[in-house]
């Protein structure tokens, strides 16, 4: 096989603990990759996004930039794990891409394999989570609750595949084709459609530094991932307001039967009324917070703002 080139895009917020090792580390491997003559690797580069770190970060990718295998992008804020990988992804140039983390979580030595199932015609290769053995409880929990509700709503998802993958450049086109501003990456890899292969690999314990996914990046990405693929939200209050429009009808009825034509007054007890106000109130409620989830979504998605915006860059960009 013709030797092919490979860029490995890597997003990386306040990981001045990580880096420094994890770095020496990732570049070694392609390097013994690249010696590797099954495997026919050409030129490869390792993307850098600092996604507005304030610790030394960025420092850290500047000295390794001028080595040469490395490039660096700065983003001139925090945007989001998501839109500082779409950072990376837009200066990837190469073949073959592939997005990873810093924290090397996810088994580096997949990549060989992701190479060799790229030989064989793949434009996308994903890593799956083979066990969640390295994950809290809570996590393993939240996760397992999340994947039941995504296929509850017919939102199309691979399960316990995250970030971990290899694109063919293709295949890297078709989801840059996506402008979506409320972005969810693993949700438009199934969309995109092309030859897929899973590798399945074993999820270690973060090494080094702590998780810079917060509780509130965590459910905001969850809420991006179902409000971006499906409408079934706003389907289901349709329908209960058509359950709750057949009872009341009914209801109705009733009272309009029990007054006209038995001429009694009804009298109804406080459980009865109070049960359904407030059931109807909290549900009115629920209803009108998942139309603003929505319509939020639809206002940021007018407004084509950028989804990332680059202080500046080291190393060879092009
Ligand atoms: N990350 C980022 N921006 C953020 C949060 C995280 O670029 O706002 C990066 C982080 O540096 C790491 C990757 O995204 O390389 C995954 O984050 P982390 O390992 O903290 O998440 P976890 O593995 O705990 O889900
Ligand atoms: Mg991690």
């Amino acid at each position: 096989m013709t030797p092919y080139g490979l860029d490995v895009v890597i997003p990386c917020y306040n990981e001045e603990d990580a880096l420094p090792v994890t770095l020496p580390r990732i570049l070694s491997y392609l390097e013994t990759l690249q010696s590797d003559p099954r495997l026919a690797l050409g030129h490869w580069r390792v993307i850098l996004v600092d996604d507005g770190s304030r610790d030394r970060t960025w420092r850290i990718i500047e000295d390794h930039g001028r080595a040469g295998r490395v490039v660096g992008l700065k983003l001139s804020r925090n945007f989001g794990h998501q839109n500082a990988m779409l950072a990376g992804l837009t200066y990837a140039s190469a073949d073959a891409i592939i997005t990873m983390d810093c924290d090397l979580q996810d088994d580096i030595n997949t990549i060989e394999a992701m190479l060799l199932s790229y030989q064989d015609g793949f434009d996308l290769v994903l890593g799956v989570r083979s066990s969640r053995a390295s994950d809290t409880f809570f996590k393993k929990g939240t996760a397992r609750l999340y994947y039941s509700l995504l296929t509850l709503f017919g939102v199309n998802i691979i399960e316990d595949h995250a970030d971990y993958r290899l694109m063919s450049q293709r295949a890297l086109r078709a989801l840059l084709a996506h402008h979506e501003v409320n972005l969810f990456l693993r949700g438009i890899i199934p969309a995109i459609g092309f030859k897929t292969s899973i590798i399945p690999y074993v999820r270690q314990a973060r090494e080094l530094g702590c998780s810079k996914y917060t509780l509130g990046k965590m459910l905001a990405l969850a809420i991006d991932g179902i409000t971006s693929f499906s409408v079934l939200p706003l389907r289901m209050i349709a329908l209960f307001g058509i359950a709750v429009f057949l009872v009341s009808s009914v209801t109705g009825l009733w009272v309009l039967v029990e007054r006209f034509v038995h001429s009694a007054t009804v009298v109804s007890g406080w459980a009865s009324t109070m049960l359904p106000l407030l059931a109807l109130g909290g549900l009115q409620i629920l209803s009108i917070g998942i139309l603003g989830e929505y319509i939020g979504k639809i206002y940021l998605e007018t407004k084509r703002r950028p989804r990332f915006i680059v202080e500046t860059t080291t190393g060879q960009t092009c």
